[in-house]
């Protein structure tokens, strides 16, 4: 491809960069882009900030003007910020094409009174991924007890406001903040005291209620970005666009969401994106924005556009796109270019994610409403601590032939017949077949929730294999009958000393013989033990206990009290103790184990 003289530095020809919001539940993601909102969208755009498809745009005047406190009222030389409006891993993994990510900065929430929390690593390790350049907003700083609030002002000021113990408290806070940070590998600082930007990320304090620290993260946001993103934020007409959201709209049939992040979108460009069936080319009909004025803005009014230029949120109308995929890259078809080049490269991060898939085939299936959102899932079963393998993939609601997939692992390991849905409907159709069939759809919005339920049903899983294994399972032991113990010959009652091992009632118990054609004899099968009168169930090495033997044999004809008893396993027997009895099985059972099934000739079993 050939590349375009680079244009002159100026305003005009940087483009707005791409802002997305990340963090914990609950750290205060969703209260931050309002506050940073203000109420102006509410109120008809005063200053400017606009809501667009899936973001808000906040242009350099509006920036300035918040920030002017900081002093820091020159010249912005970007036109502004787009800021996503659905925070979370998800439009962060969506924001991308091939393979590469389109978010130019993100915000990454922390709350001060909570410190690094799950989806907070979570984050940070997509951030990592994709070399993307990040703040930590450290939320709720109003929470510290005393604070005294200091509307929207500068974090410097509203600091020096606040009384020692409070300004102790944060102090203390944020260093245990910045230790949790190291571990992960990041070193941070407060941002005003951070003399090594680049090597050191920025902390900025902020409270999402009461406005402190606001102007900083704004101002950070935009001067980081034109700082260390001259390039990337520099205006070309090669399209730069991926599909956020795929929606179905009334009177309009299917329409895609996109974000423009470089380039010129016209109507009537010839467009390619990623469908699930295979890659969908078609011609856009219609370039939308939401109508400006909030009284206009009513279902299904939008503004048409003859072009759209690079950065912002815009609608798509076009034919053909009920299967297309979010999260992936959408391109424009120039009068040069060979559509099949470019129908392969829209498949590309579709097959990126594809190419995830556990290959045994043995695993759950996972589906979820966007690519992005799929790939963060996966990303996170694969994780060391989660390691949950996954032998199915798709995108959208869950179909009847989703849970037909499902059922192919009831064969093999029905653990694994599950559906973890995320962000997506379950048809009642494939509802009702997963019921009849015994496939379980688990469904949840946020991701470490879908793996908890998961997880809790792992759990009782193996908890029921185990009862019904119980009763093949048999723990080696190894028994010596005492002399003067023997209290009854029919129903055979004896005392015997654990030599070694574990007894349990419903033991088969056999001798071993050294001589004739077999090398065990069996006697029966242990139906009671007991300590002074009382039953015990289970006799661990040493204890000398009272057991009754359910026996066709005869006590002193054909074995005696010189004769060892010893557990009859077998090779069922040994693989159920290696499967569900991990736990019950100490060292010294083990060796025995290995002793006994020398002496029954079974072979080892590695699993
Ligand atoms: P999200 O899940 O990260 O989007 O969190 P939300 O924005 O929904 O906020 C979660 C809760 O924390 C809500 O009850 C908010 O009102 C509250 N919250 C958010 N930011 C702040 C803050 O800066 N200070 C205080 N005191 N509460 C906050």
């Amino acid at each position: 491809q050939t590349m375009e003289v680079p244009p002159k530095r100026g305003e005009d020809k940087l483009r707005s960069p791409i802002c997305c919001i990340m963090g914990h539940v609950d750290t205060g993601k969703t209260k931050l882009l309002d506050c940073i909102r203000g109420t102006n969208v509410q109120e008809g755009e005063a200053g400017g900030i606009t809501q667009q498809i899936g973001a808000t745009y906040f242009p350099a005047v509006n920036i300035r003007e918040r920030t002017r406190e900081l002093k820091a009222d020159a010249k912005l030389r970007v036109p502004g910020l787009l800021v996503i409006d659905t925070p979370g891993h998800e439009s962060f993994t969506n924001l991308r094409s091939r393979g590469s990510g389109l978010c130019d900065i993100a915000i990454l929430v922390v709350d001060i009174m909570h410190g690094l929390e799950r989806q907070t690593i979570e984050s940070l390790n997509l951030l990592k991924m994709r070399n993307t350049e990040f703040i930590v907003a450290l939320n709720k700083v109003d929470r510290l007890s005393g604070w005294k609030t200091c509307k929207n002002k500068p974090i410097f000021k509203a600091m020096k406001q606040q009384s020692k113990d409070v300004q102790m408290e944060f102090n203390w806070r944020l260093t245990q903040i910045i230790t949790q940070l190291k571990e992960q590998g990041l070193n941070t600082e407060l941002y005003y005291k951070n003399k090594e930007m680049g090597e050191t990320y920025n902390i900025v304090p902020t409270s999402a209620i009461s406005g402190e620290g606001i102007p900083d993260l704004l101002l950070l946001l935009v001067k980081w970005t034109e700082k260390t993103l001259v390039e990337k934020l520099m205006f070309t007409n090669e399209v730069q666009c991926t599909v956020l959201e795929v929606k179905a709209i009334e009177g309009q049939g299917t329409t895609i969401d996109v974000v423009l992040v470089n380039g010129v979108l016209h109507e009537g460009d010839q467009i390619v994106v990623c469908g699930t069936q295979g890659p969908i080319v078609t011609t856009i009909r219609a370039l939308l924005t939401p109508h400006p004025m909030k009284e206009l803005r009513i279902k299904g009014s939008y503004l048409h556009h003859k072009e759209l230029k690079a950065a912002q949120g815009v609608k798509i109308n076009a034919q053909g796109l009920d299967h297309a995929v979010a999260g992936t890259g959408l391109y424009v078809v120039g009068p040069d270019d060979d559509v099949e080049d470019i129908k392969e490269a829209t498949m590309q991060d579709m097959k990126s994610v594809m190419s995830r898939i556990d290959k045994s085939g043995t695993g759950v299936c996972v589906q979820a409403s966007t690519l992005g959102s799929l790939e963060a899932l996966l990303e996170f079963l694969k994780s060391p601590v989660v390691n949950i393998p996954v032998s199915g993939i798709n995108i959208g609601p869950v179909h009847k032939s989703d849970v037909r997939r499902a059922c192919a692992m009831l064969e093999r390991n029905r653990e694994y017949a599950t559906i973890l849905a995320f962000d997506v409907k379950v048809t009642p159709v494939a509802r009702e077949l997963a019921k009849e069939s015994g496939v379980k759809i688990f469904t949840a919005d946020i991701i470490y929730h879908l793996f908890d339920q998961f997880q809790k049903y792992m759990d009782n899983f193996k908890e029921e294999k185990k009862r019904e294994a119980s009763v093949e399972a048999v723990f080696p032991c190894r028994l010596k009958i005492m002399p003067d113990c023997v209290f009854n010959k029919d129903p055979i009652v004896l005392g015997v000393n654990v030599l070694e091992g574990t007894l349990k009632t419903g033991t088969p118990i056999c001798i071993l013989s050294d001589s004739g054609e077999s090398e065990f004899i069996d006697i029966g099968q242990i139906t009671s033990i007991q300590i002074n009168h009382k039953e015990v169930g289970t006799a661990k090495k040493g204890q000398k206990v009272a057991i009754k033997i359910l026996s066709k044999k005869i006590f002193g004809k054909h074995f005696t009290v010189a004769n060892e008893l010893v557990s009859h396993i077998t090779r069922e027997s040994v693989g159920i103790l290696k499967a569900y009895f991990q736990d019950d099985m100490g060292n010294e059972d083990w060796k025995l184990l290995e002793e006994l099934q020398r002496d029954f000739k079974i072979d080892q079993i590695y699993f």
